[in-house]
């Protein structure tokens, strides 16, 4: 939620047209700043306008940029031919054809001076253009040839604005940043000082990017499309997380407009401070505790200052995405005790490595799994690589000592597999007993709920397991058969499908009917749509992104339990997810001021 002072005076607003995009929100706050572009490969998209009196030295630099890259790939066409022969040479003929095209280098110029546009930004657009025109064909002789064009493409670039991938760890002024796509561990390095809002092209509500994000607190909306190919460096970028709006060049209106919005947001925010120390107790007494999800053992003085009771999740594969190199038992140990010891007598849940999927594993493979989410992901991966598992086990019991931990292992699918689980968990403590080292014998071992599988054998686990935490992520995705990271799906990926409402009410009146406890970790918790439902299906414990804690809380306070479970029984009634959706809605409005909803 920022601007900038002199960010009107030096943005490019009325150079081009005001241009808005919907996506999918990830984070709710507004932000106003320059844009910076990353392209698909992380390289920043150069910036589009140059004044009248540059254009003539624009035009200078494309013929050099050309020669000098071609003369480059002479010299490698010679070095490859004389180690490996004149076929596998051969390949740079293409390049170095394309680069002498008169024609294409023609579009360049005529782009630069009708557009008075950088001949860098000419070049990426061109090029752009020229990758869409192969791909259109459909033809797999012209799709490989795609990537060929990427390289020529990056090779002129580099002649003209040099190679530096982007530095997002030392940015010198507040920016928006665009990308066609962000890893979480890209999200991991960001500097949340600067990088005020983000936009990308992919992915989806639930994807571990976003999770990144929402956790950072930086307001983004992902699954824009082509975005990237619309925007460029240094133009003024409009992030509303509330409305899913991204807009690019805003008009003097909106851009005071969305001025003035950030000034009330962060006036509600300060009301919502006052919150913090108030119990998350409804109005007919009954006590909610609203807890923190983490991914770094910084973040729980976060969670603190927002009111967190403990923190209900801590993704710990994030040490590890987060980690040049793998981190050992004692920068584990380390690690856990940190988060441990600020958060004092208060409950850490520390879920096992949730590793696969879309994080860290595959990048790593030699051969990518063809299908990860449904791979060797999570638990599976530890019960598959012992040694590894058993280190991080170790670290945990080790740090167990200093507070009040929980252990839960993720993505259950059967009895046997929690078993496995806790029999590693066992043969870590029989090592640190033989060590002599201090642990916690009783500390509670607990699963998350989130594939159908575990869902319906609740009953079964709920004699096994100290406590468990419903996982909707991952519950939604493979419930409904919808990648929680793909844009192109987003809109079917709902927690108000009926399906998902069933296993919701059952796991939580099973575990409630026997006593154990139960949380609900997955985004929805965080999300004020969910609140009175999930209250009246009988849930008292929900973890979030720490930011989402004050929200939460004041509508807990709002209302009753009476009231919430009149509310969850009417939603079970409906057919349709559109229907749940739609009376969820009005009913949380009820409660809330409808500007903040
Ligand atoms: C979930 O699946 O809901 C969950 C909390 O785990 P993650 O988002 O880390 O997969
Ligand atoms: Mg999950």
């Amino acid at each position: 939620m920022r601007t900038s002072g002199p960010l009107l005076r030096t943005a490019t607003l009325g150079h081009s047209s005001m241009e808005i995009r919907k996506g999918i929100p990830v984070t709710p706050g507004i932000a106003l700043a320059e844009a910076l572009v990353l392209d698909t490969e992380d390289f920043r998209i150069p910036t589009r306008y140059v004044e009248a009196d540059q254009i003539k030295h624009e035009l200078q630099l494309l013929p050099r940029a050309i020669s000098a890259s071609i003369d480059e790939l002479k010299q490698q066409r010679e070095n490859l031919e004389r180690s490996y022969g004149r076929d596998l040479a051969a390949i740079f003929d293409f390049h170095a054809g394309v680069l002498q095209d008169a024609k294409l280098q023609r579009e360049i110029e005529d782009m630069i001076g009708s557009k008075s546009c950088s001949a860098a930004y000419a070049v990426s657009r061109i090029f752009l253009t020229l990758q869409r025109r192969f791909s259109n064909l459909h033809d797999p002789v012209f799709a490989q040839r795609i990537k060929d064009i990427q390289d020529i493409e990056r090779r002129l670039l580099r002649h003209l604005v040099g190679e530096e991938r982007e530095d997002l760890e030392h940015l010198t002024k507040d920016i928006i940043l665009v990308a066609h796509d962000l890893s979480p561990s890209m999200c991991a390095g960001l500097d949340k000082t600067r990088v005020v809002g983000v936009a990308t092209d992919v992915g989806g509500l639930t994807s571990h990017t976003a999770i990144m994000l929402r956790s950072i607190g930086i307001p983004a909306v992902i699954g824009l499309g082509d975005f990237t190919g619309n925007v460029s460096g240094g133009e003024v970028v409009v992030i509303d997380g509330r409305r899913s709006l991204v807009i690019a060049n805003p008009d003097l209106e909106t851009f005071r407009r969305y001025e003035s919005e950030i000034k009330r947001m962060q006036e509600f925010t300060h009301e919502l401070d006052n919150l913090r120390d108030l119990p998350a107790e409804t109005l007919d007494a009954e006590t909610v505790s609203l807890l923190g999800n983490i991914e770094f053992p910084e973040e729980a003085e976060q969670c603190l200052r927002q009111g967190a009771e403990g923190i209900g999740l801590f993704r710990t594969e994030y040490l590890f995405i987060r980690a040049e190199t793998e981190p050992n038992q004692e920068e584990q140990y380390q690690a856990y005790r940190q988060a441990i010891e600020a958060m004092g007598d208060r409950s850490v849940t520390i879920r096992t490595m949730d590793l696969g999927a879309d994080k860290y594993t595959q990048t790593k493979a030699m051969e990518p799994e063809r299908n990860p989410f449904l791979g060797l992901r999570s638990i599976r991966y530890c019960l598959r690589n012992l040694d590894f598992f058993k280190r991080q086990l170790r670290a945990i019991l080790r740090a167990s000592v200093h507070g009040n931990i929980r252990i839960m292992f993720p993505l259950i699918i059967s009895l046997m597999e929690f078993r496995q689980a806790k029999m590693a968990l066992h043969d870590a403590m029989e090592d640190l007993e033989e060590l002599n080292i201090e642990f916690r014998r009783d500390v509670p071992i607990g699963i998350m709920i989130e594939t159908p599988a575990a869902a319906l054998m609740c009953q079964e686990f709920v004699r096994e397991v100290d406590f468990v935490s419903i996982g909707t992520n991952d519950l939604i995705q493979y419930t409904l058969a919808v990648d929680r990271s793909n844009e192109r799906v987003a809109s079917l990926f709902t927690a108000t499908h009926p399906a998902v409402l069933r296993l919701l009410r059952d796991v939580i009146s099973t575990c409630n009917k026997a006593s154990i406890d139960c949380s609900l970790c997955g985004e929805i918790a965080g999300e004020p749509l969910y609140t009175l439902l999930l209250l009246g299906l009988g849930l008292r414990q929900f973890s979030m992104a720490s930011g989402d804690i004050p929200e939460i809380k004041r509508l807990v306070r709002s209302t009753k339990i009476s009231h919430a479970r009149k509310v969850a029984r009417e939603a079970l009634r409906f057919d349709t997810d559109r229907q749940v959706h739609n009376y969820l809605r009005d009913e949380t409005r009820k409660l809330l001021p409808p500007e903040n909803f």
